[in-house]
C-alpha cells in the first residue's frame, strides 16, 4: 500500500495493511513541515525460529507503532523513529516488513528456553 506524502493533510487519515500474516492498523497525518505522524498497531504471528535451540514457535506481535515519516534527508540523528521517504512515495509494506525483520532479527528465544535463562547465563 503506497501513500503519495503530499496527499497526507492535519486530519487523521486512516488505513490498514497486511503483510505475511501481520496487519498495521494506524492513522497519518501530517505534523509539520515535511513531516508525518505515523500512529498505529501492529498485530500478527510469526513463525521465528529459536536461537538457541533451533525450534520453530509462533511469536505473538503485538504492539504499537509510532514512527515519524519524512520526504527529505534526516541530517540530525537525536530522533531514530524517523524513516525517510525521499521519493514522496509512503510505502507501508516496506514499515510492517521492517517491523518484521527486526524482531526476526534480534535474538529470541521459544518458550521453554526463555525458561531457562538463568541457567544459559552460566555458559558464558
Ligand atoms: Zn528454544
Amino acid at each position: 500500500m503506497k501513500i503519495v506524502f503530499d496527499k497526507v493533510g492535519q486530519t487523521k487519515k486512516p488505513f490498514s495493511l497486511s503483510v505475511s500474516n501481520v496487519s498495521l492498523e494506524g492513522t497519518l497525518a501530517k505534523s509539520g513541515y515535511h513531516r508525518l505522524k505515523l500512529e498505529g498497531n501492529l498485530d500478527g504471528i510469526l513463525e521465528l525460529h529459536c536461537d538457541r535451540c533451533g525450534e520453530a514457535y509462533h511469536y505473538d506481535m503485538k504492539s504499537p507503532l509510532n514512527l515519524t515519516l519524512s520526504d527529505e534527508v534526516i541530517e540530525t540523528e537525536d530522533d531514530l523513529d524517523i524513516i525517510e521517504f525521499i521519493d514522496g512515495v509512503i510505502d507501508l509494506e516496506f514499515i510492517v516488513q521492517s517491523e518484521i525483520a527486526s524482531v526476526q532479527n534480534a535474538y529470541h528465544y521459544c518458550k521453554k528456553c526463555e525458561e531457562s535463562e538463568e541457567e544459559l547465563e552460566f555458559e558464558f
